[in-house]
């Protein structure tokens, strides 16, 4: 249970800022049942980081399409699952005002599934993929791949190899200088399910914290981060803690 005080603390800096943000981690979508591709049973432990770096990078899905999409649909082709109470939450606080944008590393879709408008993703989508043909510009949803009856799936119109729209090893992050000046240009920064260990969300966020403006953090266990935070709010239930929250909004 937690301190009520401390709920309704978060509460009014929430009433008080007019521009805050959320910064979302994999925390946010283990409770829709999304995996944590970093926790203890996410494949970055079983398979070893190694060897998702060697498959899930730009020069494999290059040169070892086949291998790539094996990989990539066995492990990255997630079941249809639902936001989570938070995620609607969340996107019930961007309606009413109380929230301006969410910064997301995570690729599950699931804020812009919740309803949020204004969702900047740092590692891509992976309900989406494009056709790599220069000027094709045809995108499609993963069920097209799901449904897709060979294994490397080829664009609707030209025929040419579609890509996950997540960003691969070898390449950059997307949305690099908006997600950065979103974080630093808000008033009240919130981070979500974080541990604020993975870049480059973390440099961000370590740098918002120079400014010494509000922070708050609501995670399970402890964040690189916790001795910056205005407020650390620690949580099994986000969708638990951010309700209470909201009825003090
Ligand atoms: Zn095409």
């Amino acid at each position: 249970m937690q301190d009520e005080q401390i709920l309704q603390k978060t509460a009014d800096l929430l009433k008080g800022s007019q521009n805050t943000v959320v910064v979302t981690g994999a925390g946010i979508s283990t409770e829709a049942g999304i995996p944590d591709f970093r926790g203890e049973k996410g494949i970055y432990r079983t398979l070893g980081e190694e060897r998702v770096m060697s498959l899930l990078n730009l020069d494999a899905f290059k040169e070892k399409t086949k291998d790539f999409y094996e990989f990539y649909r066995n492990y990255f082709m997630m079941p249809k699952v639902k936001p989570s109470r938070a995620h609607r939450l969340l996107a019930e606080m961007e309606l009413k005002g109380h929230i301006r944008a969410i910064v997301t590393q995570n690729i599950d879709n699931l804020h812009q599934a919740a309803g949020n408008k204004r969702v900047i993703t740092v590692h891509g989508n992976a309900e989406q993929f494009s056709c790599t043909k220069i000027g094709c510009y045809t995108r499609v949803d993963a069920d097209y791949i799901r449904n897709y009856p060979e294994v490397v799936p080829r664009c609707p119109v030209c025929k040419n190899i579609l890509k996950p729209d997540v960003v691969l090893f070898g390449e950059p992050i997307q949305n690099y200088r908006l997600a950065t000046d979103t974080i630093l240009n808000s008033q009240l920064l919130v981070v979500i399910g974080s541990s604020l260990t993975v870049y480059p969300l973390a440099g961000f966020v370590g740098e918002y914290c120079g400014s010494r403006k509000n922070f708050v953090i609501i995670n399970k266990g402890p964040t690189a981060l916790d001795h910056a935070a205005t407020i650390k709010l620690e949580t099994n239930h986000t969708g638990d803690t951010l309700e209470k929250i909201f009825n003090y909004l």
